[in-house]
């Protein structure tokens, strides 16, 4: 796919190698005592673009986790990042273990252990590598990681933001945990506010009454379902989970599908539904969207040509291999790539990373002073209209922007301004095939500029 783009660009002879490759990674193997035996874990962290620090990416708790792949999400990291034009090369971390075989207090145990050793070769600084939640982590591992940190470097004014994606109350910013799949949502907002780009997907109008085909009702499937149904009134027909899918033509409600899931672990019974075991082969529904949110490569050269979506948004790292790609695209089938797609979470980490440095809070200067104007611009209104201001728009010019509404605003911005940049690529070159193409291209270009000028 970086070859795919490279090709349609005249960079300097060997700076897309200087791009493409990967800087480092380490592997760590370390023992933790558990109650009654010890255990030999091994854990990665690669570091692929360092042309600017700190380099950023999760740490995923994954069994089936390897070098390669941890490297290869590191890349797509360095492309998300220069995407959405945010301050940070690429790096990604992954742990070899299936955290639903331990306790919690295991995990926390394991957790601490993994940092130390990767605190140890400056693999978590917060001026050097920042990570950030991934697939089987979350806010509670976050918290474990930010506090061994600060344990080890108490001296460091910054140490706050040696991690991402921490519980707010231990200086997490508002808004982290959903920005995924609010990206998600913000992106194909802006897609359908486009009507030639909804016309090549072969769909039309907005997302109002759409059916989609989600994959993974976990942290970012979760949340991009919730708010594409309950605030944009999509309709999503299909949910695919580890245990089967479920369907309803009607559409589901995520919140009581969540609660079900959490009960029973799985989609099984859920009241009213079709249940379908084995779930993958809904990936080839009819539907209007289908949104992988789990895994890389479950769109693959076995089932690419099934594939009946008209429009692919990838929530998910790498859901579609390259093989599936070029089928899909010869097929007219329209994707939103990855890279672009699924960047809300690092995006709103950079936010959080930022309030971590300036140990302040969004909009706590201001807030105030913002309603106090809209109360001034209210009372002018009524002074020479002579008439009240209605209550709905006197209630909105009175509230000042907190933290959350500012995480949302900076990402919404940041989601139209990026796919508007990955557009305009696709609208203005011939040779540049997708939108994946074109978010590559995007990201490459950035990326070599920076080094042209840092004369490297
Ligand atoms: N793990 C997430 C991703 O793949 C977030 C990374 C971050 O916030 O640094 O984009």
């Amino acid at each position: 796919m970086f070859d795919r783009a490279i090709d349609t660009m005249s960079l300097p002879p060997g700076l897309a190698d200087q791009i493409r490759s990967c800087n480092s990674c380490y592997q760590l193997k370390f023992g933790v005592k558990l109650d009654d035996r010890y255990e030999v874990f091994t854990g990665w962290r690669a570091v692929h673009s360092e042309h600017i620090l700190p380099v950023k990416g999760g740490i995923r708790y994954a069994d089936f986790a390897n070098q390669d792949e941890v490297e290869a999400l590191a890349a797509l990291m360095t492309y998300k990042c220069a995407i959405v034009f945010i301050p940070f090369g690429g790096s990604k971390g992954a742990l070899k273990i299936n955290p639903r075989n331990y306790s919690e207090h295991e995990l926390e145990k394991i957790t601490r252990r993994f940092t130390q050793e990767l605190a140890k070769r400056d693999l978590v600084h917060p001026s050097l590598n920042v990570p950030a939640p991934d697939m089987g982590t979350g806010e509670r591992e976050m918290g474990w990681i930010s506090d061994t940190y600060q344990n080890l470097y108490p001296e460091q004014v910054s140490g706050m933001g040696c991690v991402t994606g921490k519980p707010v109350h231990l200086g997490g910013i508002g808004g982290r945990t959903e920005a995924t799949g609010r990206g998600v949502q913000f992106g194909l907002r802006e897609f359908f506010r486009h009507p030639e780009d909804v016309a090549r997907a072969k769909l039309e109008g907005t997302l109002e009454g759409k059916r989609i085909v989600i994959q993974g009702l976990g942290n970012v499937g979760y949340h991009a379902a919730k708010f594409l149904s309950e605030e944009d009134g999509a309709k999503i027909v299909t949910i695919i989970e580890r245990d089967g899918a479920i369907s309803s033509a009607d559409g589901f409600d995520i919140e009581a599908v969540k609660q079900h899931v959490n009960e029973n672990r799985g989609v099984k019974g859920f009241p009213g539904a079709e249940y379908t075991e084995d779930g993958s082969a809904l990936l080839e529904a009819d539907c209007d969207i289908l949104i992988p949110a789990a895994l890389e490569g479950v769109i693959n050269q076995a089932n690419a040509a099934n594939i009946k979506a008209p429009l692919i948004a990838e929530a998910a790292n790498g859901p579609v291999t390259f093989a599936a790609d070029e089928i899909l695209r010869e097929k007219g089938t329209v994707i939103i790539p990855d890279a672009y797609m699924n960047a809300g979470g690092v995006t709103v980490s950079y936010f959080e990373w930022v309030k971590n440095l300036a140990r302040i809070r969004f909009g706590y200067l201001e807030r105030r002073h913002e309603e106090r104007r809209g109360q001034l611009i209210i009372d002018a209104l009524e002074k020479m209209l002579n008439t009240p201001v209605p209550q709905e728009i006197r209630d909105q010019l009175t509230t000042g922007a907190d933290e959350l509404a500012l995480v949302r605003s900076g990402l919404d911005d940041t989601m139209r301004n990026a796919y508007n940049e990955i557009r305009n690529i696709f609208n203005s070159r011939d040779n540049v095939v997708d939108l994946r193409t074109a978010a590559f291209v995007l990201a490459i270009e950035r990326i070599a500029k920076k080094y042209e000028s840092m004369g490297l």
